[in-house]
């Protein structure tokens, strides 16, 4: 079973314990108004133009002929400004932990390893169990990045192969989670309580996105669910915004802050 990959990070300090590689799986199950990443949302690769730099020369669609062209629409190597690339690269399970294991000896040297982010990627369980295994087999350090949402039999499978989690709560209100995300969050908070149980180390994690999660009722209840265990705030990405028109869609905050 191949992985979609839209970027491999090197080398991160915020994504978990010491200097990491960082692996964003394509798709997720959520549709979080403030995602930072929306080219992680669909599973499959798609086009990103920086259109704001665009010279409208045409030259992306004078080759009809070429293989990009075909599929997305732009001849994406025509560009004479680079400013076209598909996201969502193919690896095989064993590509992928080749190229993370070449690291080993730096990512060791600074007591770091790799971090599976996204995306979501529970979403490519299979891929990520088997290219978990073969790391695993290296001794690499591995770190998830979760928002939680995946049967509780895949979430079981995946964390018996990770070393640490960063596992996001972010809205306890059900209702306001799926108005905000696109899904409820039952399965979100049964995953954490199976989290809080594993004996693998962890951290909760909550975005500060303003007036929806960072209200007043809202925390509280988190720092009641999350009592006993780690839970850090994360600031809100001013940014967060900046690759959606390279996608051709609107950042959708902007809408529910018209709510
Ligand atoms: S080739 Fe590049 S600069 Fe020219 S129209 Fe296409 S995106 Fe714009």
């Amino acid at each position: 079973m191949n992985g979609k990959i839209f970027d491999i990070k090197e080398f991160s300090v915020h994504d978990g314990p010491g200097g990491r590689i960082t692996v964003f799986l394509k798709g997720c199950p959520l549709k979080c108004l403030w995602c930072h990443n929306p080219e992680g949302q669909s599973l499959e690769s798609e086009l990103m133009v920086k259109r704001s730099f665009c010279k409208g020369c045409g030259a992306c669609v004078r080759n009809k002929e070429s293989e990009t062209y075909k599929k997305y629409g732009r001849d994406v190597s025509a560009c004479p400004e680079n400013l076209i690339s598909v996201v969502g690269k193919e690896y095989t399970p064993s590509e992928l932990a080749d190229k993370i294991i070449s690291y080993k000896p730096l990512l060791d040297a600074m007591g770091g390893g790799v971090t599976f982010s996204g995306g979501e990627p529970l979403m490519q369980y299979e891929f990520l169990s088997e290219c978990a295994d073969i790391l695993r087999e290296n001794g690499v350090h591995i770190a998830l990045e979760t928002c939680g949402f995946a049967k509780s039999k895949v979430f079981t499978e995946i964390l018996a192969k990770v070393d640490y989690v960063m596992y996001d709560i972010k809205i306890m209100d059900s209702e306001k989670h799926k108005l905000y995300t696109g899904c409820p969050n039952e399965i979100i908070l049964q995953n954490a309580e199976l989290l809080k149980k594993s004996g693998v180390p962890f951290v909760f994690r909550t975005p500060m996105i303003p007036n929806i999660t960072d209200t007043r009722d809202n925390l509280e209840r988190i720092e009641e669910f999350t009592k006993g265990f780690s839970w850090e705030k994360i600031p809100y990405n001013e940014l967060a915004g900046a690759k959606y028109p390279h996608l051709d869609r609107t950042y959708s905050l902007e809408i529910s802050e018209k709510i």
